[in-house]
This record gives C-alpha cells, structure tokens and sequence, in this order.
C-alpha cells in the first residue's frame, strides 16, 4: 500500500492543557503501516507539541502561512518561524482562509511557493462550494486554484500535496458520496500530471467520520483524509485510522 495521510485539522480551537492531554491519546494510538498522523493545532500550540510528540510518528504542522520570511506583517507567521517552532508541514488556501479571510488564488499561490521553498511540507486545499457544484462549476473551480501552483520547481513538487474538500461538506455533516470524490480526486489528478508533471498525493475532506472514513478511504485516487471536528477526538481518530486496517 502507498503511503497513506491522516491529518487533523484542529481550526482555532483548544487551549494549551486540552491540547496536551489530546496529543498524549493521539500517541498511544497505534497507526498501521504506511499511515503517517499530521496534526496542525493553532500557532500557539506548535512548539509544545512538537515536544510532547517527540520519539512518536505523530507531526505537528500549520493552518497557515505567510510567503515572506519576515518583516512589517502585523499577525502574519513566517515558513520559517513555523520550522523554527517545530512544525514540519503547512496547510495553505483551506476554505475558511479563502472565504473568511479573502486569501485570493494568487495569496494562496504564494504561501504554498514559500512554505516549500521553506522546506515544510504543503497540504494545498482545493474545492468548490455548493453554488459552483450546482452551476456545474466544480472543475472549472478547482482548475483555476490548481493554477496558483503552476510557478513551482519541479524540486519542490515531492513535498506537495492536495487535499480536495468541497466547501459545502467541511464542517456541515454533508459528505460528497463516493462517485463525486472519486470524478474529482480523477481530475485533480489528471489535471496536475498533465500541468505539473507529476503525480501528486490527493486527500480528501469534509465531515469524514468512522462511519463513513472506510468507503472514502478505500477509493483508488485517495491517499488518505484531512479531518476538521472529528480530529478533537482521540476516539474518533483512532476509529478512522483504524479502518485503514481493513482495505
Ligand atoms: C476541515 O476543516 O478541513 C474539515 C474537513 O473539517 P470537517 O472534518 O469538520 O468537515
């Protein structure tokens, strides 16, 4: 089996103690092989649990980054202030970034360029919210987010991955069934071989569960999940990650 991704998504919530005691359960949890577990807590919270997880497989990343290194950037974090503090992986354009905080296509281009160039690794979202879907706008959507991507070298392209979620299904209970995942993960696919060269590892997310993690998972084009709410659960991730045992 290729390797397989399960990453948590913990948005701005936590603090310091519940986030402690939530990477202690996560460590225990024993992850088959070829799964790596990825957690991107807030900002704060990197460092700490960096150290906490350390002699485990667990790594701990970002929501978000800036594309300079530093300068006159009030609330914004660096690629390398994010290594510095222990992280070894960024998501960039995550819905709520674009529609929340107006990250543009090309803002987005620019911090996964940055975060790789960094060295860090990039979990690049992608997806369309239900009003493109129902205007039959879906590919035409994610091409165009696909594109803030075409500048990058060749070199920087292994530690680039692409997690689809479509807006509508993150954080809402609504999942895409498994024949709208599967058209999308084959054209993101088809999409990035043909435009940069390669083939690149895809994610899905949007309200996986343990109940539905293992018919998501155990399609073709699916190298494993981003997770939102069900990630502030070592009971629920241990579920999900567990299904992967039975593909
Ligand atoms: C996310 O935040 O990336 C996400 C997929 O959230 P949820 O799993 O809660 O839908």
């Amino acid at each position: 089996m290729s390797e397989r991704f399960i990453v948590g998504n913990w948005k701005m919530n936590l603090l310091r103690a519940e986030a402690s005691d939530l990477a202690l359960a996560l460590k225990e949890i024993e992850l088959p092989k070829d799964t790596s577990l990825w957690i991107a807590p807030n900002f704060t919270l990197i460092t700490e649990l960096s150290s906490k997880v350390e002699g485990s497989a667990i790594q701990i990343g970002a929501q978000n980054c800036h594309w300079e290194d530093s300068g006159a950037f009030t609330g914004e974090v660096s690629p390398q202030m994010l290594r510095d503090s222990g992280a070894t992986f960024t998501l960039v354009g995550h819905s709520e970034r674009r529609q929340l905080f107006h990250d543009s296509l090309e803002e987005c281009g620019k911090r996964a360029a940055s975060a790789l160039k960094s060295g860090l690794q990039c979990i690049f979202c992608v997806g369309e919210t239900e009003t493109d879907r129902d205007g039959g706008k879906t590919f035409e959507v994610i091409q165009s987010q696909l594109r803030a991507l075409f500048d990058l070298k060749p070199n920087e392209l292994d530690k680039l991955i692409i997690a689809y979620e479509p807006v509508w299904a993150i954080g809402t209970g609504k999942v895409a069934t498994l024949e709208q995942i599967a058209e999308v993960h084959e054209a993101i696919d088809e999409f990035t071989k043909e435009n940069l060269g390669t083939s690149l590892t895809i994610l899905y997310g949007g309200s996986v569960n343990p109940d539905n993690a293992a018919g998501i998972l155990g399609l073709e084009r699916v190298s494993g999940a981003l997770i939102g709410g069900a990630s502030l659960s070592a009971d629920k991730l241990r579920a999900i990650i567990e299904q992967q045992n039975h593909l």
